[in-house]
This record gives structure tokens, sequence and C-alpha cells, in this order.
């Protein structure tokens, strides 16, 4: 096989040194963004091993799975789980459009969990296959780094494997951290909740992020009662403020107990189930407490030190523009690096990498615009900038377009829930650089703003874009007049 190695663009000849690497690549962590990295890499004709943890769905130091976060623990279990809450309100909704729906309608969540355990499985086996069909030589065991071209890789039996290799990239991800109060063994985190034995009656969920407020429409959706605790006055930190409050409302008006500004102080066992006490000094009986308190990089028992690999305070290793560490032939992607933590991202620093050592295309990942959705009932999708960050960001004005409607199905099921979608613009070059939506199909919206947005659309192409009628979507093209127009330097204000 003839292979070429690349780096910034400059063809690195095979000298007599190189000849002795077992690997041209070696990837620790074969989740979104290892097995990217490795497939291209080996496309580009590089000679690439891979090592991943056994596979289980709940996670641990030495529990993973190839696949990763997202295939086994994450995005794909989890909207698995949404599809199967959102029927609950479906079926509601479909009395008023004529179906006869019996007053009892069971959910049987032993046959949803064992359907998405068969998905991930499937998912674990076609991740496989992709990487042996590209020729990808796949280790089951935990890597370390030994060397600066050396790992090693303890299998399952205890017996340890080591290769040399040219370069070395790090894509082990992250992992659920608890929150340490009294009692904390007694919560689980996101990988248990995705593959709990019973489906809980009473619910705590602990955490303002979208993980928290996802878990917490699904057991809603499910019929459970939920307690939703977070920090903030309102969910969703870091995105736009009035969708937020949108969002908190829908998930009220769902039947969710929201707890803003609360934070869980101990939890105790007791034989009615895990008692709950909060900062406000309330009680409360769960059967289940989730954690969505954030996650830490998987760094602690990768030997890092060895090599001099520079951490940043939150574990995270640290990168250029290349996903390079300041151990020049050691590259990390993906969540380890705790950039933007979403797997789209993770692939596209895959690929840049792939591109960048192998390919001969110096590529730096572009996280201008990444869209991304919280698959809350109904869910949230934004693109670009919000709106108080708009304001911080820009140098003239700001203009503000909303659209707060009854979708058209909510209008014979009688669901009250409104869909919101907002455009911000640049009052200079017309330039639209935010969009968000609350509402049915938001995510599946949202991708195609985000394509108008990363070719630089302006509100003008926008309002010269024929809609989809009847749609929410068409929505998005015909905002005629600006809500509010913001004067550089102001605070955002609401109307909604
Ligand atoms: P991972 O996919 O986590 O892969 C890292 C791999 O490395 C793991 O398989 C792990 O077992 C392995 N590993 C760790 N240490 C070692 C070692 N020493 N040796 C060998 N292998 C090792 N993102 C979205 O874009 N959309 C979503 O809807 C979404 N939902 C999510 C829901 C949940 C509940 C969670 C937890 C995450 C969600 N994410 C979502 C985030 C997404 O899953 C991650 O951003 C993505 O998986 C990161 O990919 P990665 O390759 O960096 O890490």
């Amino acid at each position: 096989m003839s292979r070429k190695m690349l780096i910034d663009g400059e063809v690195n000849q095979p000298n007599e040194q190189e000849a002795h690497y077992d690997f041209d690549l070696f990837v620790i962590g074969a989740g979104s963004g290892g097995v990217r990295a490795s497939r291209i890499s080996a496309n580009f004709g590089a000679k690439v091993g891979i090592c991943e943890l056994p596979f289980h769905p709940v996670s641990s130091e030495v529990i993973g799975g190839v696949g990763g976060t997202c295939v086994i623990r994450g995005c794909v279990p989890k909207k698995i789980l949404v599809y199967g809450a959102s029927f609950g309100g479906e079926i509601e909704d479909a009395r008023n459009y004529g179906w006869e729906v019996n007053e009892k309608v069971d959910f049987n969540w032993k046959k949803l969990l064992q359907k998405k355990t068969d998905e991930i499985i499937r998912l674990n086996g076609v991740y496989k296959r992709l990487l042996s069909n590209s020729g990808v030589k796949l280790f089951e065991g935990e890597g370390k780094i030994v060397g600066p071209n050396d790992v090693e890789v303890t299998q399952l039996d205890g017996t340890k494997l080591s290769y040399s290799a040219k370069h070395i990239l790090i894509a082990t991800g992250s992992r659920a951290q608890r929150p340490a109060i009294p009692g904390q063994e007694l919560g689980i985190s996101s990988d248990e909740a995705l593959s709990l034995e019973e489906l809980p009656k009473r619910a705590v969920v602990l955490g303002g992020g979208y993980i928290a407020v996802e878990f917490a429409s699904i057991w809603r959706g499910m019929g459970a009662s939920v307690d939703l605790f977070f920090r903030k006055e309102l969910p969703l930190r870091g995105f736009d403020d009035e969708l937020r409050a949108v969002v908190a409302r829908n998930l009220e008006g769902r039947g969710i107990d929201l707890h803003p500004q609360t934070n869980l102080t101990e939890l105790v066992k007791t034989e009615d189930g895990i008692k709950v006490r909060t900062d406000h000094g309330e009680e409360l009986i769960a059967d289940v407490v989730l954690f969505a308190t954030g996650r830490s990089p998987n760094t602690k028992r990768l030997n890092l030190e060895a090599v001099g690999v520079e951490l940043d305070k939150t574990g995270a290793i640290k990168v250029d523009e290349y996903s390079r560490t300041n151990v020049p032939n050691i590259w990390a992607v993906g969540d380890v690096t705790n950039r933007v933590n979403l797997t789209p991202v993770a692939l596209m620093e895959g690929t840049c990498f792939a591109k960048t050592v192998f390919g001969g295309q110096p590529s730096k990942p572009d996280y201008r615009d990444i869209p991304c959705a919280v698959f809350c009932i109904p869910p949230l999708s934004v693109v670009g900038l919000s709106e108080e960050q708009a304001i911080e960001q820009a140098k003239g004005d700001i203009l503000v377009f909303t659209s707060t409607f009854n979708p058209m199905k909510n209008t014979v099921s009688g669901r009250q829930e409104k869909t919101i979608m907002k455009l911000i613009v640049d009052a200079e070059t017309d330039k639209v650089i935010g969009a968000s939506m609350c509402g049915p199909d938001a995510a599946e919206i949202m991708q195609g703003i985000a394509i108008a947005l990363k070719c630089g659309a302006t509100k003008a192409q926008f309002d010269s874009t024929v809609g989809i009628h009847p749609s929410s979507a068409e929505e998005f093209v015909t905002m005629r007049s600006a809500t509010r127009r913001i004067v550089a330097g102001t605070k955002p204000k609401t109307n909604l």
C-alpha cells in the first residue's frame, strides 16, 4: 500500500525511523470523533489502529463500546426515548382529530427499552464494520500513552499490547459528573437513565442544561410526575433568553414542576423511595433522581503526564486550531477537548484532523453557525447568535423579528402551546446572524436555515424566498416587520 504522510501540506518523506512505527496513526477511543478520524485517515492511505473499551450501555472508566456516547448512551438512545414519549401527547391530540382512543392507554417501558437496546447493539455492529471495511485495526481494551509515539492497550484479561505510532489521536470523550452532596450514590446519570429497569413514577432531575430538560420531557411524556431543579432563573443557560422562557413555559404546560434557583442538598434512602432535600428546605420523595450536572473529559487514566500533554483547568486536553496538542505528534478531538460538545462537531474535528495530517489539506474546524437542538417536547433549535450574544458582539444596531403563533395542528387538537420563531438581523448589512425556534419539528427546520446563515443570507433573501404552505416553516420567510430595533450597546427586551 502506498502511504503518504502530509503535515500542514508538506509531504514527510518516510525515513528509516518511520519505517519502525507499527502504525501511522493510533486512535484511543472509538466514538464519533475517533471513528471518523480513523476511517478518513485510512482512506487517505494511512495504516490505522484504534482501541475502545468493551461494550455496555452504562459506561465506567473501563466500559465503553465502539460507537461511543452518541450511539450507545447519548443522542441515539435519547432520541428513541423522545419519540417514545411524544406519542403520549400525540394520542391526546388525536382525539379531536376523530380518533376514538380508549380512556386508558398503556405504555410498556420494558418493550421500548428492549427496542432501544437492540438498536444500539445493531449500531455498535455497524460502526465495527465501518472500521474494518476501511482497513482500520480495532483493539478491545483500555488505551494509554506510554511515550510520545507509544501506546499500551490493556485487554479484558489483563494482558497488555504495545504499539508505536507516528501520530496518536486522543478521542476519549467525557463522562457524567455527580454533585458532591450526601447520598449522591442514590442518584443516577444519563447513562443509567437510558437503561432503567422500571419507568419511574416520581422523577427528580437536577440540572438546567439540555440533557436535564430532555429527560424531564421524556419521563413526563411517559406519565411520570417530574420535578426539575436548576440553579438559574431559567433552564438552558447560553440559549436566547426569550426562547428559554418559552421552553420553561412549555415544560410547565406539559406538567413538569420547575424549581428555579434551587439546588439539592441531600438524598436519603427511605422505605417509600429516595427522600430529596433542597436548599429551600423542601422535601420530596422520588423513585429516581437524575444528576444532569455536567460532564468531565476522560483524561485521568491516559497517563498524559508521562509525555507532558497539557490540560486546561477542567481536565480537557488543550489543542491548537488544528486539534494538535503541545506534543507535536499527539492530537485530540471531540468532547475530550471540551470545545463544542456535540456529535457533528466531533465528526468535523475528526475529518479536519485526517485532512490535515494525512490528506495534504490543512483544515481548521469552523465553529461559526453550528446549529443545535434541545429535544424537549416540543423541541428548541437554534443557529448563530442569540439576541444577547448579538447585542454583545454587534458593532451596530440589531433588528429582531419574532413570530408567535398557534400551529395549525393545535387549532383542531386544542393543545394550548404556541410556536415561537426569531430572526436576528444585522441592521447595517441586512445579514441574518441568528435564528431560533421552539415548536414541533424545530430541528428539522433549523438545519435548512443553518445553510442559509452559513451562506451569509440577508433578510431580503429570506423575504424573497417562497414559503411552503401550509407549514410552520414558512413563517421564517414571512416575518415582514421588525419586532424591535436594538441600538448598539443597549439591553435586550422581550415582548413575548
Ligand atoms: P465519545 O463519543 O464519548 O467517544 C469516546 C470513546 O472513547 C468512548 O466510546 C469511550 O468508551 C472511549 N474511551 C474512553 N477512554 C478510553 C480509553 N482509555 N481507551 C479506549 N477507549 C476509551 N450531541 C449531539 O450532537 N446531539 C444530541 O442530541 C446529543 N445528545 C446527547 C445526550 C446525552 C445523554 C449525552 C451524554 C450526550 C449527547 N450528545 C449529543 C453529545 C455527544 O454524544 C458527544 O458530543 C459525542 O459523543 C462526542 O464524541 P467523542 O468522539 O468526543 O466522544
